[in-house]
C-alpha cells in the first residue's frame, strides 16, 4: 500500500513537471544597444544584414509604434528590469560609476521569474549599479556573464581585463577573461546555458553591447565589408545578427523554439557617433525626439502569436507584465506595473492600444505621447507639441494651433512627475549643457552644433575666437 502511494505521488509528480515543460515557454529578451532605428534588413535596411534577425521578425509581431522609457542605456534598462518608469525610483539619468543601481525595494524581472520557477541567467552589459548589493547574481539572475559598466572593448585588453574592473568580464561575480570577439562569446555563453537548461523553463536576459561604441569588429567581418560606407558598424550588426543566429539553432535543435518568447529590442535609438541611422525619424539617442525613444521592438512566439505587425502603441516596460503572463503564473513585484500584457492585444482579445499615453523624463528633458500627440518640454525652451500620424519628422510645431491639446498634455505630464522622485543622480554639467542645446538646434529644425564634450570645446572657443 505504501509502495504503490510513493509510486503514485512519483507518477504525478512527473506528470506535472512534464506537463509544465511543455506547456511553460521560454522567455528570452534580445536587448541590442544604440542600434539604428533603420538599421536592420527587417526595418528596411539596404546595407546592413541582418540575415537572423529577419526571419525571426518576418515569423513574428513587429511594433511600429514601439518605445523604451529612457533614451539612454541605463535608465532605458532600469525600465525593463523593473516594468516601472524608472524615474519613480530615482534612476532618471545614466548612473556615474561607482554610485548606484536600481532600488533595492523594485523587484526585478529576474527576481519575477524566480519567484514562478524559472531558471534565469543574464549576459552582457549590466549598467545597473556596480556596487555588490546590485550586481546580477543578487538581483535575480542565478547566472551572469557579462560586465557591469555601461561598455568596453569587444576584445580582451589589459585595461578592461583586470580583477575587480568593472569592465572586466565576470562569471558569477568572478573575475574571467574572454578570446576573440565579445559579441561571438555573448552568443556562446547563452548557447551554452540553454544546453544546460533545456529541460527546465527558463529566462534570458541576453544584452551584447553591440552596437555601443567603441567601434571594433573582427578582422574577418571587416573582411566581408570591404569598401562599404559604413564597414565597421556593418561588421558588428553581422556579428551580432550571426551570435542571435547561433542562439537560436540551438533552441531549433533542442525543439524549444516554438515554445520560446522572444523579444528584440534596442534599449534606445541610434547613436550619433556609431555610424546609426534612425530615419525616418529625427533625433537620436539622448533627446526627446522619436529617434532617441521609438525603437525597433518584436516578438516571436510561434505557438501562441501569429505573425503580423502591430501598430499600437507600446513600451518595453510591457516586456516585464508579458513575460510573467506568458508563464501563466502570478508574481508579485510589490509596487504596480506601468506596462501591460501585450499578448490579448496581439490576439485581438483585447481592443485599442496597450497605451493611450506615455512619458519620459530626464533632468531638463520631458515627453509625453497622448495617442498620436507627441508633447516635449525642455527647461528654459517651453514646449513643442507635433502630430506623430501626419508628422513623424516632428517639425512642425503645434503649440499655437493646438492650444487646448497643449494644455490638456501640459496638466497630464505635471500629474504624472508627481509620482516620480527627484534624480538620485544626474550627469552633469557639462553634459546637460550638451542635452540643452541638442535639443535647442531640434526644436528650430536646425543642424546640430554641437554632439558631445569634444564638439562643445571646439564650439566655445570658436565662440571667444569671434
Ligand atoms: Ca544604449
Amino acid at each position: 500500500m505504501k509502495k504503490i502511494n510513493i509510486l503514485s505521488v512519483v507518477l504525478l509528480f512527473s506528470l506535472i513537471t512534464v506537463t509544465g515543460q511543455t506547456n511553460k515557454p521560454n522567455i528570452i529578451i534580445l536587448l541590442v544597444d544604440d542600434a539604428g532605428y533603420a538599421d536592420f534588413g527587417f526595418a528596411g535596411s539596404k546595407d546592413l544584414k541582418t540575415p537572423n534577425l529577419d526571419r525571426l521578425a518576418a515569423n513574428g509581431v513587429v511594433f511600429t509604434d514601439a518605445h523604451v522609457s529612457a533614451s539612454v542605456c541605463g535608465p532605458s534598462r532600469a525600465g525593463i528590469m523593473t516594468g516601472r518608469y524608472q524615474q519613480r525610483f530615482g534612476f532618471e539619468c545614466n548612473p556615474p560609476r561607482d554610485f548606484t543601481g536600481i532600488s533595492l525595494d523594485e523587484t526585478t524581472i529576474g527576481e519575477a521569474m524566480q519567484q514562478v520557477g524559472y531558471k534565469t541567467a543574464a549576459f552582457g552589459k549590466w549598467h545597473l549599479g556596480d556596487q555588490p548589493e546590485y550586481r546580477p547574481n543578487v538581483r535575480g539572475f542565478d547566472y551572469y556573464w557579462g560586465f557591469l559598466s555601461g561598455g568596453r572593448s569587444y576584445f580582451s585588453n589589459k585595461k578592461n581585463d583586470r580583477e575587480g574592473e568593472s569592465h572586466s568580464i565576470r562569471e558569477n561575480d568572478v573575475f574571467t577573461t574572454f578570446e576573440g570577439y565579445l559579441t561571438d562569446r555573448l552568443g556562446d555563453k547563452a548557447v551554452e546555458f540553454i544546453g544546460g537548461n533545456k529541460d527546465h523553463p527558463f529566462f534570458m536576459y541576453w544584452a551584447p553591447n553591440a552596437v555601443h561604441t567603441p567601434m571594433e569588429a573582427s578582422k574577418e567581418d571587416l573582411a566581408l565589408f570591404e569598401d562599404h560606407p559604413r564597414q565597421t558598424l556593418a561588421a558588428m550588426t553581422w556579428a551580432l545578427d550571426r551570435a542571435v543566429g547561433n542562439i537560436v539553432s540551438k533552441l531549433e535543435e533542442e525543439n524549444l523554439l516554438n515554445n520560446t518568447l522572444i523579444f528584440f529590442l534596442s534599449d534606445n535609438g541610434g547613436a550619433h557617433n556609431n555610424a546609426s541611422i534612425n530615419l525616418p525619424l529625427k533625433g537620436f539617442k539622448g533627446n526627446k525626439y522619436e529617434g532617441g525613444h521609438r525603437v525597433q521592438f518584436f516578438m516571436h512566439w510561434p505557438k501562441e502569436i501569429n505573425k503580423g505587425t502591430y501598430t499600437g502603441l507600446s513600451s518595453a516596460l510591457d516586456i516585464y507584465a508579458t513575460s510573467i503572463a506568458a508563464t501563466g503564473e502570478v508574481a508579485h513585484p510589490n509596487k504596480p506595473l506601468d506596462g501591460v500584457n501585450l499578448i490579448p492585444y496581439l490576439k485581438n482579445e483585447k481592443q485599442g492600444a496597450p497605451h493611450q499615453q506615455l512619458f519620459w523624463r530626464k533632468d531638463h528633458e520631458a515627453a509625453m505621447r497622448d495617442a498620436e500627440h507627441k508633447l516635449i518640454r525642455v527647461s528654459e525652451l517651453g514646449y513643442r507639441l507635433y502630430d506623430l500620424e501626419n508628422n513623424l519628422g516632428e517639425d512642425r510645431d503645434l503649440c499655437e494651433v493646438n492650444n487646448k491639446q497643449l494644455q490638456t498634455m501640459q496638466s497630464e505630464l505635471k500629474n504624472w512627475e508627481k509620482g516620480l522622485m527627484i534624480p538620485l543622480w544626474t550627469e552633469g554639467d557639462t553634459w546637460d549643457t550638451i542635452t540643452w542645446m541638442i535639443h535647442e538646434d531640434l526644436y528650430l529644425n536646425n543642424k546640430v552644433r554641437v554632439k558631445d564634450i569634444k564638439q562643445l570645446k571646439n564650439w566655445k572657443q570658436k565662440k571667444i575666437s569671434k
